[in-house]
């Protein structure tokens, strides 16, 4: 699943493509959206904003219809040049909107809809900007809050949890952990208030840091960019421990653990010297 950051690059990279300028065509495979596109035609219309919004991506146009999508596991924006040749083959084509200069194009995305503006939030339950890591308007008390109402829940789990902090997702939260030597297995209520607002400061930092103009596609949170030379460096070498079980722990040489666990089969790596659970217990790795 895209992270935070994900989405925060793809509306970057769409907004510079499409803001400011009427779209000259739109095209879909969804009927939902070409019904709302019959009634409200896009062509014409400004896209005035694309705002990344949690999991959300959100193309807001000025007749006042927002186009959002959720990319889940498979999906993405390209963008192309007219004429250009598309990298992915048009049976894999979900959304197409064009204007003079640009063909924006949605591929295998999963979830799209077209609604008023006004009802976005409402509609799509998309998490409140208060929540979101990458909001101007993010509120740490608040989230705190939120986590703090998961007691008795693995720290781990509640990171995912959309309605609690939206933007983490599986690869941050074990990174997350092992930045503030949290064991994701902690339940809330085993932490303090303190480890708490640390986790989430922590959170914010390392999701805004990954959306930096310089970098790159690849999640970064150990060494920073300035370990990275090139775009292609040993990614292996970018991350403290997600992607790295039976590795040696880059701070203490410990093995580093995977488990697979949770409804969704979600995968967790961690340093068990580093990151002990508070009553002292080993985990299966
Ligand atoms: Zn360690």
């Amino acid at each position: 699943m895209p992270e935070g950051d994900t989405i925060f690059r793809t509306a970057r990279a769409l907004s510079r493509a499409l803001v400011g300028k009427p779209i000259t065509g739109f095209r879909s495979t969804y009927p939902l959206l070409t019904r709302f596109n019959d009634d409200s035609p896009l062509a014409g219309q400004m896209v005035e904003r694309v705002d990344p919004r949690g999991k959300w991506l959100l193309i807001h146009f000025s007749g006042g219809g927002t186009l959002a999508t959720h990319m889940l596991m498979s999906g993405s924006w390209h963008i192309y040049r007219h004429g250009e040749r598309w990298q992915q083959p048009g049976i894999n084509m979900r959304i197409v909107l064009e204007n003079s200069d640009y063909v924006a194009v949605g591929f295998i995305v999963p979830i799209a809809k077209l609604v008023w503006t006004r009802d976005v939030e409402q509609v799509l339950r998309i998490p409140p900007p208060a929540i979101d890591v990458l909001s101007e308007e993010f509120n740490a008390a608040e989230v705190a809050r939120r986590v703090l109402a998961h007691a008795d829940e693995e720290i781990g789990a509640v990171l995912l949890r959309q309605e609690v902090i939206a933007g983490v997702g599986n690869v941050f939260k074990s990174e997350i952990c092992f930045v503030t030597a949290t064991s994701p297995f902690s339940k809330v209520a085993e932490l303090d208030a303190e480890r708490v607002a640390g986790v989430i400061a922590t959170a914010r930092r390392l999701v805004k840091a990954n959306v930096l103009e310089d970098s790159g596609g690849a999640i970064v949170t150990y060494g920073g960019r300035k370990r990275r030379t090139t775009h292609a460096a040993d990614q292996g070498a970018s991350l403290w421990v997600y992607g790295r079980g039976g590795q040696p722990c880059r701070s203490c040489g410990e093995q580093i653990r995977r488990r697979i666990h949770g409804p969704d089969v979600r995968v967790t790596f961690w340093c068990p010297q580093c990151q002990p659970t508070p009553d002292g217990s080993d985990v299966a790795g």
